[in-house]
């Protein structure tokens, strides 16, 4: 999600990747075996060294250790380690990106490349103001400090993004963190910390100033939480572990489940809407938490603005073409007895509009970002967070029908939501209406995120406890220190 760079600069990039990988072949999915620590483990080693970790306790006692010799390099400490996991994505991106792609099978690898050159751009140390107040009764300095040690979730949709992302913010913040990755992307995420570590190591001779468990389980995560090491959960991902953190008895930061709407009225720049809306939605097969999910246009506009689709390179599929692909996408949860929940394909999440064409018995060509199918308001496709490249359209009357319908499909999570509009009312009107952590008027979703719009990035936006996009701020404790009048020096 995430570079702070602009959207046509983030276009070269990709294009500049794609060249290299077709100049110099791919990059090798595997970890080259690592010399140094001894053993056959192709880079997933996990005794110890480099921050890889059987346990979750042996995980979070290590780091620990290492938040506490943290702690005596001050705040140039913490920028060395923020330089390091810059830089080392920034170097790795093309290779890193192929691991995690190869491993994860979904989305797209150009823009899994791209994300992690995004890294660089995160906020760091700078980022961290005390405040200061004086007056008659003396000085008093609010000042941010950390918590210790961060216990992180990371989701399969941008592993070693997220992993990284969070490093730099949490260290910045002066702490330590272990993670506790998604199953389906836990092997790049090891050899992402086992990289992190051993530079880290000969920069400022620490070791685990991030760790991970090597292979994680709900176990594993929940012996994290009941760890007394760990003083804070960060988590990122759907209902089940937002839901799981907040009930662990520990403080949890979390970056919650969204289901994006986007309005677009009948004032809208409609060519303009239509190629924004691709933009964001196809990025990464629309794993993008923020990304594009459903589409409410006003009937004055609504044929219009499928036409600028097609011109824009999206493909509509028809009625049946979509109940085939539903059929496929979305399964129940089995319960039976007339109530089962849809429960989604995780193997469609993330795949290529051309098979998800394929499936539906349509015909797409190599190359095609995205499809759209029209749908009422109650589809699937519409209520679920689908995370495929496919978008459900919606016709409605007026724009309290499309905010209402708006909201509706973003189930109160509050993550993010657009319009394309030049009417400002409207835009008020929604924005008070969804209340979404990011509100993007006539952009793509990644211009909430810096990239075509003003801002900072992060791969963890702190929904649903409130923090919004986090920032190395937003793994510190407020800190007060007072000193009274007596020694004023005036
Ligand atoms: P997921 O919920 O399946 O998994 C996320 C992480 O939680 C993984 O590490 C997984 O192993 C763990 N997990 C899942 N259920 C758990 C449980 N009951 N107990 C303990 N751990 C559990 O999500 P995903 O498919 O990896 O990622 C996509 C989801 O994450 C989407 O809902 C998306 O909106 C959300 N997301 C949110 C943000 C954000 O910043 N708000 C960013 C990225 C993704």
């Amino acid at each position: 999600m995430s570079l702070q760079i602009d959207e046509s600069v983030l276009k070269n990039v990709v294009a500049d990747v794609l060249r290299k990988l077709q100049t110099q072949g791919a990059a090798p999915t595997i970890a080259k075996k690592d010399d140094d620590c001894g053993c056959s483990c192709n880079g997933a080693c996990a005794n110890g060294d480099y921050g890889v970790f059987k346990t979750a306790s042996d995980a979070a006692a290590a780091a620990k250790e290492a938040q506490k010799k943290l702690r005596k390099l001050g705040i140039e400490g913490r920028d060395k380690v923020v330089k390091i996991i810059k830089a080392t994505c920034a170097e790795k991106s093309v290779e890193w990106g192929q691991l995690e792609f190869d491993e994860t099978k979904i989305g797209r690898l150009e823009h899994k490349i791209a994300k992690l050159q995004g890294i660089p751009n995160l906020p760091g140390v700078e980022w961290l103001s005390p405040r200061g107040m004086s007056g008659d009764h003396g000085i008093t300095m609010e000042e941010n400090t950390p918590f210790g040690v961060v216990g992180a979730i990371t989701p399969v949709t941008h592993s070693i993004p997220t992993l990284s992302c969070n490093i730099v913010s949490m260290v910045a913040a002066g702490n330590t963190v272990v993670f506790n990755a998604h199953p389906k992307g836990a092997r790049c995420a090891v050899v992402a910390i086992r990289e992190f570590n051993k530079r880290i190591k000969s920069a400022i001779g620490i070791e685990n100033i991030a760790t991970i468990i090597e292979t994680p389980t709900l176990d594993s995560f929940n012996e994290l939480c009941s760890t007394p090491d760990v003083n804070l959960l960060c988590v990122t991902g759907g209902p089940g572990v937002v839901d799981a953190a907040m009930k662990s008895g520990k403080r949890a930061i979390c970056a919650g489940p969204g289901n994006p709407p986007v309005v677009v009225d009948e004032t809208a720049m409609l060519a303009k809407a239509a190629r924004d809306i691709i933009f964001g939605a196809a990025f990464d097969n629309n794993l993008l938490c923020i990304g594009e999910k459903q589409v409410f246009v006003l009937d004055k506009v609504y044929s219009q603005f499928l036409s600028e689709l097609k011109t824009a390179g999206a493909v509509g599929i028809n009625g049946n073409q979509l109940d085939r692909l539903t059929k496929i996408a979305f399964t129940t949860d089995g319960n039976g007895g007339g109530c089962s929940h849809p429960v989604l394909n995780r193997d469609l999440v993330g795949a290529d509009a051309t098979k998800l064409a394929e499936i539906a018995g349509a015909s797409a060509p190599t190359g095609t970002e995205i499809l759209f199918a029209e749908t009422d308001a109650n589809h699937l496709f519409v209520i679920e967070e689908q995370m495929m490249p496919m978008l459900p359209i919606i016709r409605v009357k007026n724009i309290e029908e499309a905010i209402e319908l708006a909201k509706i499909s973003e189930h109160g999570y509050k993550h993010s939501s657009m319009i394309h509009s030049l009417n400002v009312v409207n835009m008020g009107l929604m924005a008070r209406a969804l209340d979404s952590t990011l509100f993007v008027k006539n952009g793509a979703c990644v211009a909430g995120l810096g990239t075509g719009g003003e801002g900072y990035s992060s791969f963890s936006i702190a929904t649903t406890t409130g923090e919004g996009i986090t920032t190395p701020d937003t793994f510190t404790r407020r800190r007060r220190c007072v000193l009274v009048d007596s020694l004023q020096m005036y």
